[in-house]
């Protein structure tokens, strides 16, 4: 279901009733959804929030440091030391949280993801087609097995892969699907599935962002052939610097083991390629002991992702992210929205931004552009190796074709809240983010002189 399609939809149904209640001097509808409405703060007025702090990330508390101390006292301070210490605890907790047979950990998502490339067998010669809207460790990943990221362009409401254009760019040399969960929140897995399904394609998700979410009553990083997971400080499960892989494949996870292991399998005997990828068992101590709060916190990011929806459901001048028919929740590691200038008086989004700033609630961009417009594109036209493993002939479809449309509109019209800690906030703090945007609507004519 297209729900803000819906949305836009009853907006435009409603528009021909509000503008009869424009000229006959009453307020819109969706006008009333705030209480605040003043004197920008940015303009001396009093400012929505003030003097509140949002909730810290990432969390602590002392089961952590219990945690922490208890690995330092033990001194099994590396995995291999233990088949019972931290890593291979936190593998089997993981694995069991997520609903997935087996869990590799790593030292950072970036890690997992190329740790799968280079168990699938994907190299050079090879393509994967990723999104452009993501972190630079979902490219980093395919570059380092020097593969060649394909960027599809995105569903412009989802902010997420667009599947067919995912299916256009499949060439004879694709080998595999890298979909994003972007926000934490599904992408299109059912299509992207399917496409990869009639072309023979392997799926890697890069679930790094969606802890914990589900679509179609799955949990993402547990619906492809490989599933990956970040914890860097900011993410919704974070120990600073970490990561995971889920799969149930016993065969290709046990690949996945040997390949991080420095080409090491569990047997001891060194046998593939691969780079040192060992999760440190400090890292797994500070995890193991943010588990047990964990969907608690997952809860309340829905609830109060679920309630500032609700709170913006009639507005038009703000969209949330499109969420996917079969989307039961979401990690909410962020909380995107589209910001639709034309509904404040054509004020560019950096005005809007400062306004609400001024007025205590802080929104960003996600990423500037998107990866397709980042030098690593012309460093890998013009290197040695990628002129060796690709033809004349692709390399220049490659240039020409590397172009994402709706991710450059994406990146201009997106506002978010970094959410794993603030979405941990009340409903009230819900309602300040919401009032601050409606108050700087209702004062959209002043927006232009900031
Ligand atoms: C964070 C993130 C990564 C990389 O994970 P690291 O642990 O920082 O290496 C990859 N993809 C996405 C979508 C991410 O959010």
């Amino acid at each position: 279901m297209d729900k803000n399609d819906l949305t836009r939809r009853q907006f435009i149904a409603a528009s021909a009733g509000s503008l009869a209640a424009v000229t006959s001097g009453t307020i819109p509808a969706y006008a009333n959804l705030t209480k605040k409405a003043g004197k920008l703060a940015i303009l001396g007025g009093k400012p929505v929030r003030k003097n509140k702090s949002w909730p810290r990330w990432p969390y602590w508390d002392e089961n952590v440091i219990d945690s922490i101390v208890k690995t330092t006292k033990s001194r099994i301070w590396c995995r291999i030391q233990s088949r019972s210490g931290t890593v291979p605890t936190l593998e089997k907790k993981f694995a069991e949280l997520i609903g997935a047979k087996y869990c590799v950990a790593t030292g950072s998502g970036t890690q997992a993801l190329h740790t799968c490339v280079e168990a699938l067998g994907i190299g050079p010669g090879d393509e994967i087609i990723t999104s452009p809207y993501t972190d630079p460790g979902t490219i980093a990943s395919i570059l380092s097995a020097r593969a060649l990221p394909v960027l599809a362009d995105l569903d412009r409401e989802s902010y997420q892969l667009d599947p067919d254009d995912v299916e256009r760019r499949i060439t004879e040399n694709t080998k595999a699907i890298m979909p994003v969960d972007i926000g934490g929140q599904a992408c299109n897995m059912d299509r992207i599935m399917e496409i990869a399904k009639k072309h023979n394609l392997k799926v890697i998700e890069d679930s790094c962002q969606a802890h914990l979410a589900e679509y179609k009553g799955k949990r993402l990083g547990t619906i492809g052939d490989l599933g990956c997971f970040s914890f860097q400080s900011s993410k919704t499960i974070a120990c600073g610097e970490g990561g995971a892989i889920l799969g149930n494949d016993e065969e290709l996870m046990d690949k996945c083991y040997t390949v991080h292991n420095h080409g090491t399998s569990r047997r001891g005997r060194t046998e593939v390629i691969g780079p040192k990828y060992r999760m440190n068992e400090f890292e797994a101590a500070v995890l193991l002991g943010q588990l047990p709060g964990v969907h608690e916190r997952f809860a309340r990011r829905n609830a109060n992702a679920a309630h500032l929806t609700y709170r913006l459901k009639n507005f038009p001048g703000i969209t949330p992210q499109k969420l996917y028919e079969g989307t039961t929740n979401g990690s909410f590691y962020l909380f995107p929205m589209t910001y639709h200038k034309e509904y404040f008086n054509d004020a560019d989004r950096s005005k809007f931004l400062k306004a609400l700033r001024a007025e205590g609630i802080s929104l960003s961009p996600y990423i500037a552009q998107g990866l397709h417009k980042e030098p690593w594109v012309e460093h890998i036209l013009s290197s040695k190796v990628y002129q060796k493993m690709f033809s004349r002939k692709r390399l220049r479809e490659y240039r020409e074709q590397n172009r994402c449309p709706n991710c450059d509109k994406v990146c201009q019209e997106m506002a978010m809240i970094w959410a794993s800690g603030p979405l941990l906030g009340t409903k009230e703090d819900m309602d300040d983010v919401a009032d601050a945007i409606l108050k700087v609507y209702e004062n959209r004519d002043k927006l232009s002189s900031i």
